[in-house]
C-alpha cells in the first residue's frame, strides 16, 4: 500500500518534469492499482504541500463540453449555457476535479533534476 502512494508521487513528479500542466485523477488510475478515492485523497495532500492546485471543471450535462473552470467546489445554482447552446442549472454532478502542477513545483523539479544529477553521482558520494 505504501508503495502505491510512492507511485502516485513519482507519477506527479514525472508529469511535473514534462510540458503537461493539468491532469485528471482518472489518468493515474490507469497505471496505479488504488481506488480512485484513495488516489484523490493523496492528490489533495499534494495540494496542501503546494505541489498541486485543484480546480473544478464545469461540464455541460448534454455534450460534456467544459463550460468554465473554477477554483472552488461551489455551486450557486446558477444557469449556464455551453458553447453549443445547451442551458443547464449548475449542480454538483457537473463538477469535475482537475489538478494542475504548481509553477513553483514544476520549476523545482526541473531544477533539482539537474542539480541532483550533477551532485549525487559524484564519485565521493559512492559507497563502495
Ligand atoms: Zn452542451
Amino acid at each position: 500500500m505504501v508503495s502505491s502512494v510512492w507511485e502516485i508521487e513519482s507519477w506527479v513528479d514525472e508529469v511535473a518534469s514534462t510540458a503537461i500542466k493539468r491532469f485528471y485523477p482518472t489518468a493515474l488510475s490507469r497505471n496505479i492499482s488504488l481506488p480512485l478515492s484513495d488516489i484523490f485523497s493523496h492528490l489533495l495532500r499534494l495540494v496542501e504541500q503546494n505541489k498541486l492546485r485543484l480546480y473544478w471543471e464545469i461540464r455541460c450535462p448534454e455534450c460534456f463540453t467544459t463550460v468554465q473552470v473554477q477554483d472552488s467546489y461551489v455551486t450557486s445554482g446558477e444557469e449556464l449555457e455551453c458553447p453549443l447552446g445547451h442551458e443547464f442549472e449548475l449542480r454538483v454532478e457537473y463538477l469535475f476535479p482537475v489538478f494542475e502542477v504548481s509553477d513553483t513545483y514544476k520549476s523545482y523539479i526541473l531544477g533539482s533534476k539537474k542539480k541532483l544529477q550533477n551532485g549525487i553521482l559524484r564519485r565521493e558520494n559512492m559507497v563502495p
